[in-house]
């Protein structure tokens, strides 16, 4: 790290007040900027991440574009009351649409191949069946969606099809947004890395001991925000994913999940095949904010792909990564101003592709 006195013509530059400082260049920290500025278009906005590019979640993700499945909520009913989950899941639907209208569909490889939840335990099917009803009750009070999760078969499995569900590419719609973030002419400073935060006046103080101002913070730097603000009670939670190389005649070219969301996988761009998850199997040790591989997880999830799923022999990994979540302990995401000057919007809870842009702009709006 260069350490050098600041000369006068640099902190003519350097050192001015920002109007807003977000902290975190993920989709819910770029989202924010995008909407801020959006409403107030003279004013000066800063980004700080600590990556070369965002390296949290957002560009780490398996795509999914994506509002529950009915195991998913059943799950969701043993934290939480109804209201909520309806009211979340009415916030995915619209961040998604919101997400697909301000980036466009193409800018962001936007697909709809057929969404499916499969079985492999006839008890647990029985009991997702006997949760159809309120599930596609809570879509229709939600968006106006009819009958949204259905009965059906698929590749062999009893399965629940899922209406309206999509896939994207991640690293294109980061990038979309990027881009017309700098258009907007919001600022950027990467590989920032945040020692800590006043955040009663508002100011960043960076690693190399930089100190960056703004009337107003918005730190939106999910799993990693208990690192910075002690009261904020936010669980990491660290997902494995791999993308194989192109598999012939491969059968899963949909988005599909298994086992309340734990396990998800879907056809990539040119016959590759996307599978992760598996968390569950060792939560304690996946209650982290370090990058890198759970062999047991990795593991698990290639039985998973060979014995349950049936991949055609030969298939291979091609690349294969990790990303980390932040937990609320409902699962709803925070959208908190701590002060006149500090916002937290973090917490998206493996949710992120579809809140991420609906909190950004609905933070936006709380810091006019
Ligand atoms: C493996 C995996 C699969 C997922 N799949 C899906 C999916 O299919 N569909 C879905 O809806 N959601 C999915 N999610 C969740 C979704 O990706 C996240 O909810 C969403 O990206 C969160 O966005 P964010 O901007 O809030 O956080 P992040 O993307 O994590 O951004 C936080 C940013 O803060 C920066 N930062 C942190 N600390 C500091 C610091 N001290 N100084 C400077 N910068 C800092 C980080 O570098 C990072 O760029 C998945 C997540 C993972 C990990």
């Amino acid at each position: 790290m260069i350490q050098a006195e600041r000369s006068y013509w640099e902190s003519k530059l350097y050192g001015r007040k920002f109007d807003l400082i977000v902290l975190g260049a993920g989709l819910t920290g770029q989202s924010i900027a995008h909407f801020f500025k959006k409403n107030n278009p003279a004013k000066k906005v800063l980004v700080v991440d600590r990556g070369f590019y965002p390296i949290g979640a957002s560009t780490r993700n398996a795509g999914f574009a994506c509002f529950g499945s009915v195991t998913e909520h059943m799950a969701d009913m043993e934290i939480e009351e109804e209201s909520k989950i309806i009211d979340r899941i009415r916030r995915r639907i619209h961040g998604l649409g919101l997400l697909r209208q301000t980036l466009g569909d193409k800018n962001i490889g936007y697909r709809e191949p057929g969404a499916y939840e499969i079985f492999t335990d006839a008890r647990v099917y029985e009991q997702a069946l006997e949760h159809l009803d309120i599930c596609n009750r809570w879509l229709r009070e939600a968006a106006g969606l009819e009958e949204v999760y259905q009965k059906c078969e698929h590749n062999g499995f009893p399965a629940i099809s899922i209406k309206q569900e999509g896939c994207l590419h991640p690293g294109k719609m980061m990038r979309t947004l990027y881009e017309k973030n700098l258009a907007a002419g919001v600022e950027f400073r990467w590989q920032s890395q945040v020692e800590s935060i006043d955040q009663d006046n508002g100011v960043l103080i960076l690693e190399n001991g930089i100190e960056l101002e703004g009337e107003q913070l918005a730190v939106a730097t999910n799993s990693f925000t208990s690192t910075l603000l002690d009261d904020i009670d936010i669980k990491p939670g660290r997902g494995f994913v791999f993308v194989t190389k192109p598999i012939p005649n491969l059968q899963w070219k949909g988005t599909y999940h298994f086992d309340r969301g734990y396990y998800y996988f879907r056809g990539v761009e040119g016959d590759r095949f996307l599978l992760g998850g598996a968390r569950s199997l060792d939560i304690d040790v996946e209650t982290t904010t370090e990058f890198g591989t759970n062999q047991k997880i990795k593991k698990s999830l290639t039985s998973f792909a060979n014995d349950v799923l049936r991949l055609p022999e030969g298939w291979e990994i091609d690349t294969e990564w990790s990303g980390i979540m932040g937990f609320t302990s409902t699962k709803s995401p925070m959208l908190q101003r701590i002060n006149n000057k500090t916002s937290v919007v973090a917490g998206l809870s493996g949710m992120g592709v579809a809140l991420g842009m609906q909190l950004g702009k609905e933070a936006a709006e709380v810091m006019k």
